[in-house]
């Protein structure tokens, strides 16, 4: 009986140690998902990213919103505007 308890309380404290051989641990969004859900990485020991396709997504979005951003305000800054030009 002290032993069972003993082993609960360790798979608790490593849960994420503990973690399914076909399942990954997001360390973005914190949660225990399936391989699947998580973009190759060949730069990895494992193969795969540390985060999963919906955080890696979310990331890719900001970076992809700062780059736009960025090429709006340059854009200002050289005084062009061809946007309505185009319609002939
Ligand atoms: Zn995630």
């Amino acid at each position: 009986m002290k032993s069972c308890n003993a082993t609960h309380g360790l798979s608790k404290h490593f849960n994420i140690l503990l973690v399914p051989i076909n399942k990954k641990y997001c360390f973005k969004c914190k949660q225990t998902k399936e391989k699947s859900e998580f973009h190759k990485d060949k730069n990895r020991k494992n193969g795969l990213q540390p985060v999963c396709v919906i955080c890696a997504h979310e990331r890719a979005k900001k970076y992809w919103l700062i780059r736009k951003y960025r090429e709006e305000q340059q854009e200002k800054k050289s005084g062009k505007n061809d946007t309505t030009s185009g319609i002939i």
